[in-house]
């Protein structure tokens, strides 16, 4: 890890400005990550102790591991997943199943506007053989 030292105020009041850290590496070079609000990383904030970024990483881990535990086996099931959008209620149930994988993060949003858009479209062909299946029901009414 690369360790950094505090600099002036002056150079955190310009940093500021640019939304950079004001941290520079052993070397003296800048840091060059995004600043917190308060001219900061994470990484160089000296109100942050190493144990906290210790914790913080390994929470980060252990989180990013069950994410990505979770996704494969999702996807080594996902030729398993039944996907029905063949009714307005198969479409719903559909999106209550993504609203959960949204909410747990077993989906990233991005993939979730996808799937809504997909189930949208099954909804709009849906709603088109309604009106279909009435216009042939009224003609056959008609005819007799
Ligand atoms: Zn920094």
């Amino acid at each position: 890890m690369e360790k950094t030292e505090v600099v002036g105020s002056e150079g955190v009041v310009q940093d500021m400005a640019r939304r950079r850290c004001a941290g520079r590496n052993a070397s003296g070079k800048r840091c060059g990550r995004s600043s917190q609000p308060n001219g900061w990383c994470w990484m160089c904030d000296p109100n942050i102790t190493d144990e906290q970024r210790k914790a913080a990483r390994s929470k980060g881990g252990v989180q990013a591991a069950k994410q990505a535990a979770l996704l494969a086996a999702m996807k080594a099931g996902a030729a398993d997943i039944e996907v029905d959008l063949s009714t307005p209620l198969a479409c719903r149930r559909l999106l209550e199943a993504l609203a959960k994988a949204v909410l747990i993060g077993a989906v990233h949003p991005q993939r979730s506007n996808a799937l809504v858009a997909i189930a949208n479209a099954a909804s709009k062909a849906n709603e088109v053989q309604v009106m279909l299946d009435l216009q042939a029901e009224l003609e056959r009414e008609r005819s007799r």
